[in-house]
Parts: C-alpha cells; structure tokens; sequence
C-alpha cells in the first residue's frame, strides 16, 4: 500500500469530515425514502395466539396439536402458531410439529414455527412457509451477526419472546422484527417488556409488539390423570392474550407482513374490545394512518382516534393512557356502544416520535379459560405505534 504524505492525510481527513458532516444534510434532501403509507381499508382484522406449545414439547401435558387446533377453532379464532422448543427435538421441528397429521385446518391460517430455544434465552420464529429451521438451532450459540446474515437469507420472522423474565431474549434486538410484550395472562409481570419495548422504539428501532399465551398444558383426560399444571388450562389457554392483525389476506404471508408492518395490537382475550389507533396526518378530517404506519411529521397538528370494537361488559368505562415517546401524554375516558376517543398533536418535524396506547378497564368473560379474567387484572388491550420520520434504512 502507498504510503500518504502530510498533504494526502489531510486530505483524506477533509473527506471523513465532509462524509461525517455531509451525510446528515444530504439524509435530509433525501427524506421522502419514507414509503408511502399503505391504505386502511385494503385489508381483515384476523385474531390469534403466537405462542403456545404442544406435546411435542417435552414440558407440555395433554396438548396435543389437534386439541389446541380444534379449541381455536371452535373459539373463532383465524391464526396460530404452535412454537414448540426446538431443543427437545435438536432444531428438527419439520419432523414433529409440522410433520404431525395433526398440523393442519381448515379455518385457521397456521403459522409455521417453534420457539428458538438457546443458552441466550427464548425467541419466536414466524414463517409463511417451511424454512430449514435446523440450520437456525445449529447456530444457535455463534455471534449475533452470523445468526443476523442466516436469518436474512431464511426470509423469517423473528421475534424476541418474555423479554424480561425467565430465559429472556439475549440477543441484539436488532436480529428482530417483533417483541413479545405481553407474555401469558398475568399482566402484571409484562410491565418490564414493556420497558425495553420503549427504548427500543425511542432508539429508532421500528419494533411490533405482539402477544402469546405460551401456554403448555390441556385438560387432563380424566381427574385422577390431574398433574401439578393442570389448573393453568383454566387460566392461560389460547388467546389470552390475543395478538390482532390487519393483514391484507387472510394467508400465512398476509399475517407475516402484518406482524412485520405493526399493523397490530393486542386484547387480554379475544372478547375483550380490539384496540384501534388511527391519525388523520393530512388534516381533511378522514383517518389517513394506522398503527404500524409510519410517515413524514409535516410540523402541522395531527388528529388521532382510538377505536375499541367489540368487548361484552355493559356500560363499560375504558381509560385510554397515550404513551409518547416513552412518556405518558395523557388519559382519556371512553365509554358507550362505541367507545372512542381522539386527541391532538403536533410530531416535531425534525425529530421522531410515536405515539401508543394502553387500555385498562373490565375485562369481558372468556368462559372457555374461566380463570383469566383475574389474572389480567385491568390491561384489557394495547396498540402498536404510530409512527413519524422512522428511517426505514435504519
Ligand atoms: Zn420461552
Ligand atoms: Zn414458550
């Protein structure tokens, strides 16, 4: 290599400061890579459970997937995905859970997946289609950027499961397109997940946050057959919580694209109302943008409308808490036969921002899982973001 003079260093320094200096402005010229947004009304809202666990996990009882399947579907349900551990089988879940008879309806959409189960914790992979998920397990101990370049090259959906509890997620986030944040019935032990969902979204990152039950036990086939985990069948069963997607068909790629997009929310059980956030961006008074979207911030006043459809609870009162970057930006009360409520902003033109919401208030009766109810305590559902001026090149 050529050895630089005094002249050529400096040279060479002048063009690391331009490209340093040069490239924030030249980002700027450049925003309208931002992606138009997609239409809100090109699409089916679809509900279903993204983790749950059948016999072929060797720490599930009296799961079978044809049980699991047959609950769903008498529960009018649209999708699942059964997420068995891979290490049970050493990474061959194409030979158990797929490969079972029993993997297979002709109501729902089923996912196909398991739950990537390594020494650096747990995380859900979602697919359209059959994917060599053995090569996944095998390399389930290298570095971060090695199992990135696998997963880019498999076309998966990758999501980090029960970020802060037991055998946490502890990878890089940024091998990911969604996070569990809300894990099993018990709310209460989200709120950390919840946490990191948020630093992660206020460091750019354009994460969905979704739902599943994990749950890993069925009814045992006769009282006396009753082992110690029984009772969770009667509390955290399919659906609680439910992940909702707006998909654009209701195929396996029409809920991977939705989950991918953050056209998404979640509802402590599928009678619980589905929470829906929209923005009119434009000001004409019609909703432009959903939750998922994301969008140039104009430096005008954005209007936004929560929605919550369905729920069974008579004279309900809900109370709307909106989380913007992070913080608290206001409650709101909805209540009667439609409950909605808006609220007004002003996303800074030169900055990101999002904006979610959370909403707590009476849980409707899920009598197939008679116990939840209690354990979801208040959170009846929550949203995805709304976003302004993400890159999506990030
Ligand atoms: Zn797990
Ligand atoms: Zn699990």
């Amino acid at each position: 290599m050529k050895v630089l003079d005094r002249f050529g260093r400096v040279q060479l320094l002048v063009a690391a400061a331009l490209a340093l200096y040069g490239a924030p402005a030249a980002a700027r010229d450049d925003e309208p890579n931002i992606p138009p947004v997609a239409s809100l009304g090109d699409g089916v809202w679809m509900k279903g459970d993204l983790h749950l666990h059948s016999r072929h996990s060797k720490d599930s009882s009296n799961n079978s997937e044809a049980t699991i399947i047959g609950f769903a579907e008498q529960a009018g349900f649209d999708f699942l995905a059964i997420t068995d551990h891979d290490n049970h089988v050493e990474g061959d879940v194409a030979h158990h859970t797929w490969s079972d008879p029993e993997f297979r309806s002709d109501k729902l959409v089923l996912l196909y997946g398991a739950e990537w189960t390594t020494n650096r914790g747990h995380g859900n992979v979602f697919s359209a289609k059959p994917y060599d998920h053995q090569s996944l397990y095998d390399i389930r101990d290298a570095r971060d950027a090695k199992i990135l370049a696998l997963k880019k090259k498999l076309g998966i959906h990758l999501s980090a499961n029960h970020p802060s509890g037991k055998d946490h997620f502890g990878f890089s986030f940024d091998m990911v397109d969604s996070i569990e944040v809300w894990n099993s019935v018990i709310w209460s032990k989200n709120a950390e997940a919840v946490m990191i969902w948020d630093d992660m979204l206020r460091s750019g990152r354009k994460l969905t946050g979704r739902g599943g039950s994990d749950s890993h036990h069925g009814t045992p086939p006769s009282p006396d057959k009753a082992g110690k985990n029984s009772m969770e069948r009667t509390a955290n069963y399919v659906g609680t919580p439910t992940t909702w997607v707006f998909a654009r068909s209701r195929t396996r790629e029409g809920v991977v694209e939705a989950l991918t997009n953050g056209r998404v929310s979640i509802s402590a059980n599928p009678r619980d109302p589905r929470v829906e956030l929209y923005a009119d961006r434009d000001g004409d008074g019609k909703m432009d943008m959903m939750m998922g979207d994301n969008a140039h911030a104009s430096g005008k006043p954005v209007r936004f409308e929560v929605r919550l459809v369905g729920g069974d609870v008579a004279d309900a009162v809900y109370m709307v808490r909106v989380i913007r970057n992070g913080e608290k930006f206001g409650e709101y009360e909805a209540r009667g036969a439609n409950p909605s409520i808006t609220f007004e902003d002003t996303p800074d033109a030169k900055a990101r921002s999002y904006y979610r919401v959370e909403v707590e208030g009476p849980q409707s009766a899920y009598p197939e899982v008679p116990n939840a109810m209690r354990l979801s305590g208040k959170m009846v559902g929550l949203s995805n973001p709304v976003f302004f001026n993400f890159d999506p090149r990030f």
